[in-house]
């Protein structure tokens, strides 16, 4: 049998904030964002590429090309936990949707299996690409940062035309979604942004839950051992409970289901 090969930079046994229950997440390397606040920097490239072991100036690759059989003999390790805590399989990144044939040939495996399948997905990429998607994945955890364009632009470097035009098709298919929010303060948690963000989702019905993710400053350390460059710097700080309860509230009162975290 041929076995389809992609790029990961990381696979996530145990994982409880990636969806139901009790999950593994497959991190897919390549993203076609490039969040100010990204904390996963070592995913955007889609190469495997050279990153400094933490305080050396050793390096080492992250990232490496695997195939759906070696994926899928990790995926089935835990298949007892899924089945106990309704769990499953999360494909994340990066951006999954980058490495489509890779993804779908995943996907079909754990259908195969009856393993619940979700993605976590910026959401950008083409409408055909989510209509080969159809019934096939279980549950689409949905990144949105701003209604307005030009703050979208600025900030994560792509137009968010496709991304909205690919969540109200997946809305109008009946498809279960979740919307993830990073809460960036100063930057995502104005009070226009999430006024439009709430009034935005409250429109579209397929959408169960909104996580609202507070920003935190983990992934600063990994720039520099990319030689990279952060750009929020250390004037962001951490959104405080209360900030987050507010933010939660706002969604809430637009009747939308709210939970702080994954
Ligand atoms: S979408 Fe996610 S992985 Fe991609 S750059 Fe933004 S934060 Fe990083």
């Amino acid at each position: 049998m041929n076995h389809l090969t992609g790029t990961i930079f990381d696979i996530k046994r145990f994982a409880v904030h990636d969806g139901p229950g009790i999950r593994t997440t497959v991190f897919f390397k390549g993203c076609p964002l490039n969040c100010w606040w990204c904390h996963n920097p070592e995913s955007q490239n889609i190469d495997p590429e050279p990153i400094k072991r933490p305080n050396s100036e050793e390096t080492e690759i992250v990232g490496k090309v695997v195939d759906t059989k070696y994926i899928m003999k990790e995926i089935r390790k835990d298949i007892i936990f899924y089945e106990e805590s309704n769990g499953g399989v999360t494909f994340s990144g990066g951006e999954p949707l980058l490495q489509s044939e890779f993804l779908i040939a995943l996907i079909d495996s754990c259908s195969k299996e009856d393993i619940h399948t979700a993605i976590d997905t910026t959401g950008y990429g083409s409408q055909k690409l989510l209509k080969s998607l159809l019934g096939k994945l279980n549950l689409y955890l949905y990144d949105l940062k701003f209604i307005d364009d030009k703050l979208h632009q600025k900030y994560t470097g792509v137009s968010n035309e496709s991304i909205l035009k690919n969540l109200e098709y997946l809305n109008s298919e009946n498809e279960s979604v979740i919307i993830r929010i990073p809460i960036i303060p100063g930057i995502t948690d104005t009070r226009s942004n999430i006024a439009d963000l709430g009034g935005y989702i409250s429109q579209l019905s397929s959408i169960t839950e909104v996580n609202i993710l507070p920003y935190n400053h983990l992934g600063e350390g990994k720039y520099p051992r990319l030689n990279r460059h952060y750009r929020l710097g250390n004037k962001v700080r951490t959104p405080s409970d209360k900030e987050l309860n507010k933010i939660k509230y706002e969604f809430e009162s637009h009747g939308t289901k709210v939970s702080i975290g994954g």
